[in-house]
């Protein structure tokens, strides 16, 4: 176990290179290659002081803790092309994540309230949330058109500020391309669920692949 308490500005792009070639392994079934493929980055744990895992939207000092619908979040990542608004950089759905964890679940550890010391580092820097452009503090509805795709550690950086007044990257033209692993994930999902490592409720997968627009792909339905 590496314990990492600091992430490099590098991180966003090496994590989201060797889950891109894991992905690519395991769409074709090819498990020991997945598994040498996320050797960089196997074992590390988070151990950094940002808090817990929620989302601005609950966060804001003054605001009413209200939860972000699930399908609004989905909208948002699929909109902003799984783009940070922040940094610019590569993003992920955390079900994408998740689904990687139960392929992975010592390689890239997985806890569902980030627990410090129980999560890869990973999900701070890639996993997206749906932040308020306006913060709800200020008025600003959870309303997609009011609503913006960030990293996790991203967001805590951003803490109270407009994210008008932060300078927003586009570096999108770096990996035309991307899609948050998307199209990977039904194949991940279901060498998870062949391998028996469920992090989750059995329904979980389906109901974020209904809700990201992929189809999906379960291995016992398609031999039915
Ligand atoms: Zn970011």
């Amino acid at each position: 176990m590496v314990l990492i308490d600091q992430l490099t500005p590098d991180a966003v792009d090496r994590y989201a290179d060797t889950l891109t070639a894991v992905a690519a392994a395991l769409v074709v079934g090819d498990v020991e290659g997945a598994r040498s493929a996320i050797q960089p980055m196997a074992g590390e744990r988070w151990i950094g002081l940002v808090g817990t895992a929620r989302t601005t939207a609950e966060t804001v000092p003054g605001a009413k803790p209200r939860r972000m619908p699930e399908g609004v979040r989905a909208e948002v990542l699929i909109r902003d092309r799984f783009q940070c608004s922040r940094c610019g950089g590569r993003g992920l759905a955390r079900p994408v994540l998740v689904a990687v964890s139960d392929v992975f679940p010592n390689e890239l550890a997985y806890h569902r309230n980030y627990g410090r010391g129980r999560v890869h580092p990973a999900y701070w820097a890639l996993v997206l949330e749906a932040d308020h452009t306006a913060p709800h503090s200020r008025g600003g509805s959870a309303e997609a058109s009011n609503l913006t795709a960030m990293h996790a550690l991203c967001n805590t950086a951003k803490a109270d500020a407009d994210v008008h007044e932060l300078a927003v990257l586009n570096r999108l033209d770096e990996w035309p391309d991307w899609d948050g692993l998307l199209s990977a994930y039904p194949a991940i999902v279901g060498v998870g669920a062949e391998l028996g490592y469920r992090h989750s409720a059995i329904e979980y997968h389906p109901k974020w692949m209904r809700l990201l627009g992929v189809p999906a792909n379960d291995p016992k339905g398609a031999d039915a």
